[in-house]
């Protein structure tokens, strides 16, 4: 039977006070989720190793906007003097992803540019590359007469040529026949309507030497029959299900087809579909795997050349959310040395990096919760912005900093002890609180081993050890004994797991918008319990310093998986 009321957190309780909060909605809540805690102690999970080694190097390209990060994936693949850049419309996908087998087959990178105006990031790179020539994708509805004439300044005697047509089709067939000579093992067709078939099939094109033509669903465009016609593939693969490419225009490419054999590579969604064109197009163990949005085009137009120059394959993933199980499938199987991911935090964030590192063996997978006594890598007084401590791993118990001094150093309520390095961070945050109108005080900081045992013990006898678990620390594993962690309520107000959620008051809710501004994170938020082995603690943060905390909060991750992707526990 649960106790009436629950007790508040790790920490939760001042053992000072007999102060316990009602939290009736995790009191319910409570059976079945000790009883997935139970299920997922049972299943588990060796003792955690540590983190492999950062085998794998992570790269992130991505710039202020679409023209910057093409700039900056150009810049990180090719070198002054390039033969040839190709400049696509920014504004969208089809010229510049008809353009990526051909720009990668000619050496070239892929720049953007807006219709009538070469973008200042843009032109830098132009000038830092020198291309002997410039090849403008699109007609002039798309790229303007005096955007080409000015391109002409960029261009070290090849001159500037234009690959346009009427429409999409007809510029991606333009692209192709001037790229591309008849007799080809394969071609490849996707739907113009939509990027993820045609940006994936364009690694896998770029690999094959053949171009990537568009179609309409339900019908083959006449420019793109007559290009297919006159590249006379032996056989075609079309890329994307029934919805993207019509059975009816598959067996009117069958007729095109000198083998007849028509191939469909699909899923049953993008991702899917991505997964399917990558599996029958890599081999396994290749030099670098390209991670793209699934959700918008803008960061990937550029992506096929750039991979081709390394003969890497290309991914989706559906932005900052779990990188789906294909998805996952697919990059073991591939085992890329190295992963490039194209866009910014905003547009992926460190999710991908952590499913994508544990999928490809690069880094082992988060504990599941269990409740061990595992000393924690990182315990010296030193490591206190790397140090892991969880329910399973512990910093042991002769672990007490010296240079503890008191809160009311920082502007606080006196009788609370933090590391001395804190102080000043600590202080400009509760400054800008009290300015801000919402002024807050501490409830609990540093405790020693035997206050934690302590703390732990007053949780137990109030509502069993089985609940005490999910909401204090055994003595060892508490990040209150850092040195570096704060219990914060209101100015004035009760304990804070009094309340039914802190962070729904004034403070609190500063707190969640403005802590990491002055290097402090919210170690244990909302719907979290599978990744933190603790329950939501709205006051609950521990300092990192400024720039981690603000790392931590662009990647995405809860703090205890950050720790852990960073090769820490
Ligand atoms: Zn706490």
């Amino acid at each position: 039977m649960d106790p009436p009321s629950v007790p508040c957190r790790q920490n939760g309780t001042d053992h000072r006070t007999d102060q316990c909060c009602l939290k009736l909605p995790t009191a319910l809540l409570t059976r079945s989720l000790l009883a997935l805690a139970i299920a997922l102690a049972a299943i588990a999970v060796p003792s955690p190793s540590p983190a492999a080694a950062a085998g794998m190097t992570v790269q992130r390209f991505g710039g202020a906007d679409r023209f910057a990060t093409a700039a900056t994936v150009s810049a990180n693949h090719f070198t002054p003097g390039v033969p040839a850049v190709y400049v696509a419309t920014g504004a969208n996908f089809p010229d510049a992803l008809a353009g990526g087998p051909a720009a990668a087959r000619a050496g070239a990178p892929i720049l953007l540019v807006a219709r009538t105006e070469v973008p200042p990031a843009t032109r830098a790179e132009l000038t830092r590359l020198r291309p002997a020539r410039i090849v403008v994708l699109g007609g002039p509805g798309v790229v303007s007469g005096a955007v080409a004439s000015t391109l002409k300044a960029f261009q070290t005697g090849g001159g500037v040529s234009r690959l346009g047509g009427a429409d999409r089709y007809a510029t991606a067939a333009a692209v192709s026949r001037a790229t591309f000579g008849p007799g080809l093992a394969t071609a490849y067709v996707a739907t113009g309507l939509t990027f993820p078939d045609a940006l994936v099939g364009g690694a896998a094109a770029a690999r094959a030497g053949s171009p990537v033509l568009l179609t309409k669903p339900n019908g083959l465009p006449g420019s793109t029959e007559a290009e297919l016609k006159r590249l006379a593939p032996t056989r075609i693969v079309v890329l994307g299900g029934t919805s993207a490419v019509g059975d009816g225009v598959l067996a009117r490419l069958r007729t095109i087809a000198t083998s007849g054999t028509v191939t469909r590579l699909a899923g049953a969604d993008r991702y899917a579909t991505a997964a399917a064109i990558s599996a029958a197009s890599f081999p396994a163990g290749v030099p670098a795997l390209y991670v793209a949005t699934g959700l918008a085009f803008p960061d990937a137009l550029v992506a096929v050349p750039a991979a081709a120059t390394s003969g890497a394959a290309l991914t989706l993933v559906p932005g900052s959310a779990s990188v789906p199980r294909v998805i996952r499938t697919e990059a073991a199987r591939l085992r890329p040395g190295r992963l490039a991911l194209l866009g910014g935090m905003a547009a992926m964030n460190e999710r991908v990096t952590f499913d994508l590192r544990v999928a490809v063996g690069d880094l082992a997978p988060l504990p599941a919760c269990a409740y061990k006594d595992v000393l924690t890598r990182f315990r010296g007084y030193a490591d206190w912005q790397r140090t892991l401590v969880d329910t399973i791993l512990s910093v042991g118990s002769g672990y007490h900093p010296g240079d503890l001094v008191d809160t009311s150093k920082a502007g606080l309520n006196a009788g609370h002890a933090t590391r001395s390095h804190v102080v000043a961070d600590l202080k400009a945050m509760t400054d800008a609180a009290r300015a801000a109108g919402r002024p807050i005080q501490v409830s609990s900081a540093f405790r020693s081993y035997t206050t934690q045992q302590a703390t732990f013990d007053h949780w137990v006898a109030v509502g069993g050890y089985q609940q005490a678990l999910r909401t204090s620390a055994r003595p060892g594993h508490s990040e209150h004994q850092l040195g570096t962690t704060f219990d914060f309520t209101s100015l004035g107000g009760r304990p804070p797991w009094e309340y039914a959620d802190w962070a729904a008051l004034p403070a609190g809710g500063w707190m969640a918008a403005n802590a990491w501004k002055y290097g402090f994170v919210m170690s244990y938020p909302r719907n979290a319990f599978a990744r933190v082995c603790y329950e939501y603690e709205p006051w609950h943060y521990r300092y990192l310093g400024r720039p981690l905390a603000a790392e931590v909060r662009a990647s995405g991750l809860t703090l205890r998986e950050w720790l852990w992707l960073r090769g820490s526990g």
